[in-house]
């Protein structure tokens, strides 16, 4: 009798998880389902991250560890004979209440309208790039000479607290152009629990769906720091996309006052653009990277020293699943991050 409960129990699970994939990539074609989302996620995310930001440490990465022991307990149990059943149903509900509450929360979001519509935006010219990766250029340095540095010159943050305040404010000042998402003035950016292994890995940051925290690497050089910040928080503000939350970053960083934050920002966007302009002008890059100011130098050593001294096995296993997995959430992986460039300059070209 009971051995019969479990099985239909099993297929009643693995049902509704088919029923479940189904729904959300019929959902994911229907734009009133984006707009609902975003609807729901509004509501939500006041309480969601109030709810959060009691606990002091990421309580995140401490469900995702849990999450990770359940599912390999549970798999393990599924290959025994004796209770394999019984495994394979706690499995089977296991998956289900991830899987949607994951959704429910997050995946529909990336089916949200995008900030500026295909026919906006057109293709930057070379001549643009140019003019930007100048400018930026000029204020990084500018920036760069109010900083403070450690005993080897290099860019050291003075307080992360301010920087963390800082974009929170400015969440609430984000141009009309954007659409709107309401700022809930909630701190809730935690270092990450794996901060050793995720400078292995080439991730700077990560949003958690089910808990709202905004993760990032504690040990990244300070040039690299606030931006990740900015960038976490544009998630936490409902904006999915990745190269979108650049953009958000972006936005919250540049009208900033605190220099700490405006270098940082203004520092991504140069090298965005020098990226850009690589394939087109190496020359130009080369030029310009010999302009950079000593301070800028010694930043960008630091940078490169951090990197290559954390490069190894997780690197392309990373780079690897993190390809895979914008791709599977119909982004395009990291060879073509420019769209971020395409925003920036739709956006800076239409500033009066
Ligand atoms: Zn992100």
């Amino acid at each position: 009798m009971t051995r019969k409960v479990t099985y239909m129990k099993k297929r009643i699970w693995a049902s509704s998880l088919l029923a479940q994939f189904l729904l959300f990539y019929l959902l994911s074609k229907m734009p009133w389902a984006g707009q609902a989302t975003q609807s729901f996620f509004e509501w939500q995310k006041p309480v969601h991250q109030r709810l959060f930001s009691q606990f002091p440490f990421s309580l995140g990465d401490v469900f995702y560890v849990l999450l990770a022991f359940a599912l390999a307990y549970l798999v393990l149990k599924a290959l025994t004979p004796k209770s394999r059943s019984k495994a394979l149903a706690a499995l089977l509900i296991l998956l289900n209440v991830v899987y949607f509450t994951y959704q429910l929360f997050w995946g529909l979001l990336y089916f949200q309208k995008p900030i500026f519509s295909e026919s906006e935006l057109r293709e930057p010219t070379e001549v643009e790039l140019k003019l930007l990766a100048t400018k930026y250029l000029n204020e990084c340095i500018a920036l760069r000479s109010l900083v403070s540095e450690d005993s080897l010159g290099v860019f050291k943050l003075e307080s992360l607290k301010s920087i963390e305040v800082e974009i929170i404010s400015q969440q609430s000042q984000l141009p009309q152009i954007i659409p709107e998402k309401k700022a809930t003035g909630i701190l809730l950016f935690k270092p990450s629990l794996y901060s050793g292994v995720m400078s292995y890995s080439g991730i700077l940051g990560y949003y958690n769906p089910f808990t709202a925290e905004a993760q990032y690497n504690a040990k990244l050089p300070s040039t690299s720091l606030p931006f990740t910040l900015a960038h976490e928080s544009a998630h936490q503000l409902g904006f999915a996309r990745e190269q979108e939350a650049n953009f958000i970053g972006y936005l919250l960083g540049k009208n900033s006052t605190n220099t700490e934050l405006l270098y940082s920002t203004n520092y991504f966007v140069l090298r965005n653009l020098l990226w850009s302009l690589y394939s087109v002008d190496p020359k130009f890059v080369e030029e310009t990277l010999e302009l950079y100011s000593e301070g800028m130098r010694r930043d960008a050593e630091a940078a490169k020293l951090f990197n290559e001294k954390h490069e190894g096995v997780f690197d392309d296993f990373f780079q690897w699943t993190n390809d895979l997995f914008l791709k599977s959430n119909q982004q395009e992986g990291r060879v073509t991050y420019s769209y971020f460039v395409h925003l920036l300059v739709h956006y800076e070209m239409s500033l009066p």
